[in-house]
């Protein structure tokens, strides 16, 4: 078989990478063992959340303090497993130097703002262009919800870099809160709404349909495993696979958590987790008691998202082996946080997923020519906000492949930011 760009992964960041190369006229191949948008990529089951404002990363100063507590609470909203301490130890470490200050959360959140700032729109154009507007929903607004204005005080930090940035962030007292989200427990009495964010109302059925829009350019998705690369003097002549090889001169490494063993093969040694996240959705209507725009709940550390099929509760950060079984004890979590969050809502029939989020010890995804062969572009890590940022990191991995010159600047992506 033969392309002029061979994509690894059909999750988000692959389908829209896939998109927009076949929009520039490639012949592309999307290579993944499971359907695009299927249950085995992260981008079936998060929390749709359009966040232009999701730039600080998930570690801060003082979260160190937190770690025995992580160890000893299996099922606490972060958690690692002890088993799997001594592998994640190292990444932790990074994750923890990663926020360790508050000039360093400013640097990053400056650095992510350039990948996420106009996502709702460019979700908006990429979504009409595949024929499926409904999908998105740019103007819905994302709010976080506290239980009063000294919890939102104590996240202060987050929300000050956020208004330095220039992100309107509008403060929502209890009244305004009640009228607002009639369905929330009157336990929230506090609210922040931000105005430039979106969301996505079916994670999968998008990916699913910017692949349908990419195979009207001729794109075409094999079930197969992407093995590695066959490379002559430096340069790529095939992606090798279970289904045999792949001929190109160019391939972009999209295969999310499981993206740093072909990274590594491509000459790039990169410190990629996987951070455990989990959803239950309660499929249903528009009549579902649920919110009204979709909200963070600042005490219970997750989302709650209405979505066109049901209202989702996604969240917790589980580090373990990507291969290690669900703790579905988590699942369990979620659905309490949700009948807590919305007390009419009935949480007794929900549906559970796991799925791996793949994540850099800075919160930024690798977005970077491979320095060891040459036609291979990566494009993984994008962690807690892959789907926002999807539409502009596919635009992105496409200029690299094509040698256009990178919309913004792609130095705070290296690969070797964390050394060679
Ligand atoms: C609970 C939860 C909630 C979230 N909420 C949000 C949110 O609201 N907003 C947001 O922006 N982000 C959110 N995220 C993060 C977001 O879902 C991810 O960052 C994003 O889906 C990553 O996309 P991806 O394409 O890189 O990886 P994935 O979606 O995981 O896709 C990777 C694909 O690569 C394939 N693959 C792996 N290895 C190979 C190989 N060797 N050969 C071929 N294929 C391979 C896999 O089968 C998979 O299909 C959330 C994540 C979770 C878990």
């Amino acid at each position: 078989m033969k392309a002029d760009v061979t994509v690894i992964g059909a999750g988000i960041i692959g389908v829209q990478t896939a998109v927009q190369l076949a929009e520039r006229g490639l012949k592309v191949v999307l290579v993944d063992p499971g359907p695009p948008g299927g249950q085995q990529a992260a981008s079936f089951g998060n929390a749709a959340w359009l966040s232009s404002h999701s730039v600080t990363p998930p570690s801060s100063p003082g979260v160190w303090k937190q770690v025995p507590k992580w160890l000893r609470d299996p099922l606490g909203p972060l958690s690692v497993r002890p088993s799997y301490l001594p592998k994640a130890l190292p990444w932790l470490l990074r994750y923890l130097a990663a926020g360790s200050t508050e000039g360093k959360l400013r640097q990053t959140a400056a650095d992510l703002r350039t990948l996420l700032k106009d996502a709702p729109r460019l979700h908006e154009e990429v979504a009409a262009r595949a024929g499926v507007p409904d999908l998105i929903d740019a103007k819905s607004g994302l709010m976080h919800v506290y239980r009063d204005r000294a919890a939102y005080e104590a996240d202060g930090l987050g929300w000050r870099i956020r208004r330095d940035l220039g992100i309107d962030c509008e403060e929502i007292g209890a009244e305004d809160l009640a009228m607002r989200q009639p369905d929330l427990a009157k336990d929230y009495r506090f609210a922040v709404y931000v105005p430039e964010a979106g969301q996505c109302l079916d994670p999968a059925a998008y990916c699913a349909a910017l692949m349908d829009y990419a195979g009207t350019f001729g794109a075409r998705h094999v079930a197969a495993r992407a093995t590695g690369f066959r490379a002559e003097g430096g340069t790529l002549q095939a992606v090798t696979t279970t289904q045999g090889e792949i001929a190109c001169p160019a391939a972009v490494i999209a295969s999310g958590a499981r993206s740093a063993a072909l990274a590594k093969q491509a000459g790039d040694a990169v410190p990629l987790e996987s951070e455990r996240g989990y959803h239950v959705t309660v499929r249903g209507g528009s009549n579902l008691p649920g919110p009204t725009t979709s909200v963070m709940v600042g005490d219970r550390k997750v989302v709650i998202t209405r979505l066109a099929t049901g209202v989702r509760c996604a969240g917790q950060v589980e580090i373990a082996s990507p291969d290690a079984e669900p703790d579905w004890r988590r699942a369990e979590i979620m659905r309490t946080h949700l009948g807590a969050a919305f007390p009419e809502l009935d949480v007794s029939e929900a549906e559970v997923w796991m799925g791996l989020r793949p994540s850099m010890p800075d919160g930024k995804p690798v977005i970077a020519k491979a320095r060891g062969i040459d036609g291979v572009v990566h494009c993984f890590g994008h962690g807690h906000v892959g789907l926002v940022s999807s539409a502009r990191s596919g635009r992105l991995a496409a200029q690299l492949v094509t040698g256009e010159a990178p919309e913004i600047d792609l130095a705070p992506f290296a690969a070797t930011r964390f050394g060679r």
